[in-house]
């Protein structure tokens, strides 16, 4: 038998997103706001990040989660830990399971905030045997900072971006040998001796680039890697461990399930401007939308949402008629990717690339150096702007949203591309 209650916001996941989202609805008088994380401790991922690199220089991952709780607890927001939302039974009323038991919790508006999670082996498809000593970067956190437990002597790290240094720490920390970070692509995001050796301490990690990792070895426990090269050259690593990092996909599952409408790029739920999904009264903030990016850009995004979310509290149309955003190749997904009458283009930002006002989120295929964007609605122009860098996958690029209030809302879809 489910307890039936009612909340008047009810924030799904307490990472950065979602509770920022609490804070300030909480604070600015929300009514009832209620946040739910199926984890025994609240703050997401960056509790299990122990390196700095959080908000101001040096504060570390759980430090900031820490200060995340304490501000969301001060508003007056309730933190429920240890419960996960399992379903949906109508359109506002998630089924929920934890240590009180069952529960159907019916809330004025919903904000989801599931985060983003690395593609295990499984999902990579990588072939070979099963043994134990394989982890992607989120696993081996935990096990190393929460768990304290045996990793291995000697790892492999796949891939060679910002989280794969992450993981080159939590091993660090774990006393493992890095026998090397292996990566598809022709270079790493950052050199890995730099980043290393200014973030960790590490004085030379062996990089290998163009390189895929074709079979696990091993019964019972990881023995090596086999490594495949573009040429088709192979050669075995030997290895008790290996850290599948990077690869992210947002954690679409509650949203899908509750037949949310889900963007084809992004693989999150598809949202406009003011973070409304194409259901009404269900909102999605955070690395749920758009996978990994900073902490910071998370936890704006929560802040930004408590206006639209108190202007559907006080009774405010949901737009019927937003116009989609697609992208061409070797565009990959844009977020924000609707476009709704009248609402801010891009999600807000108080900072970073795309100045003050709307900008949007967007991933590549492939590296791309000083891209020009081009938007486009049915053949007419309706922006242009030249990122002066090499793009490369996985790493963040921005599109201002000054262009919005020029697209037809009775129009066809919006179109990113590079020029
Ligand atoms: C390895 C790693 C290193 C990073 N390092 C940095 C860094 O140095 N600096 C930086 O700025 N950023 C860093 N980031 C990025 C940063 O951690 C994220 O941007 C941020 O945590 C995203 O916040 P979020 O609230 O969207 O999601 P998350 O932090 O992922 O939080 C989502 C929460 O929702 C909960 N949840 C999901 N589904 C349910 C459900 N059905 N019921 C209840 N709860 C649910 C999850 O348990 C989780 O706690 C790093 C990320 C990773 C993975």
């Amino acid at each position: 038998m489910r307890r039936q209650r009612h909340v008047d916001v009810l924030v799904v996941g307490a990472g950065p997103a979602g509770l920022t989202a609490a804070t300030r609805l909480a604070a600015s008088g929300a009514g009832r706001v209620e946040v739910l994380e199926r984890e025994a401790r609240p703050g997401g991922v960056p509790r299990h990040c122990h390196h700095g690199g959080f908000g101001r220089w040096g504060v570390t991952g759980p430090q900031y989660a820490e200060s995340l709780v304490e501000a969301a607890l001060g508003a007056g927001a309730a933190v429920r830990t240890g419960v996960s939302a399992t379903g949906w039974a109508g359109a506002m009323s998630l089924d929920t399971t934890g240590p009180h038991g069952l529960e159907r919790i019916t809330a004025r508006a919903v904000v989801l905030a599931t985060g983003a999670r690395e593609r295990p082996r499984t999902a990579r498809l990588v072939p070979g045997t099963r043994p134990a000593g394989v982890f992607t970067t989120g696993e081996l956190q935990q096990a190393v900072h929460v768990y304290r437990q045996e990793i291995g002597t000697r790892a492999v790290i796949v891939g060679a971006e910002p989280v794969s240094y992450a993981a080159l720490s939590a091993l660090r920390h774990a006393g493992v040998e890095v026998a090397a970070l292996v990566t598809e692509e022709a270079r790493a995001q950052v050199s890995p001796v730099r980043a290393a050796a200014a973030r960790f301490g590490v004085a030379r990690v062996p990089l290998v680039t163009g390189a895929v990792v074709a079979e696990l070895l091993g019964r019972g426990r990881l023995s090596g890697v086999r490594l495949r090269r573009r040429d088709g050259r192979e050669r075995v690593l030997a290895c008790d461990t290996v850290v599948f990092t990077g690869d992210f996909v947002p954690d679409h599952e509650l949203a899908r399930r509750g037949g949310v409408l889900l963007d084809p790029g992004t693989r999150g739920p598809a949202v406009d401007g003011s973070f409304r999904t194409a259901s009404p009264g269900i909102f999605a903030v955070g690395n749920g939308v758009h996978a990994v990016e900073p902490a910071r850009v998370a936890a704006e995004e929560g802040v930004r949402v408590a206006g639209p979310v108190r202007a559907h509290l006080a009774g405010a149309g949901w737009p019927s008629g937003a116009v989609p955003l697609v992208v061409e190749s070797p565009l990959r997904w844009v977020a924000p990717n609707r476009v709704a009458p009248g609402a801010p283009a891009g999600a807000e930002v108080a900072e970073g690339p795309g100045g003050p006002g709307g900008r949007f989120v967007l991933r590549t295929t492939e590296a791309v150096l000083r891209p020009l964007l081009v938007v486009t609605q049915d053949g007419r122009c309706l922006h242009r702007q030249r990122v002066r860098r090499r793009v490369l996958p996985n790493q963040g690029l921005y599109l201002s949203g000054s262009w919005a209030g020029d697209v037809d809302a009775g129009g066809g879809p919006v179109r990113v591309a590079v020029g």
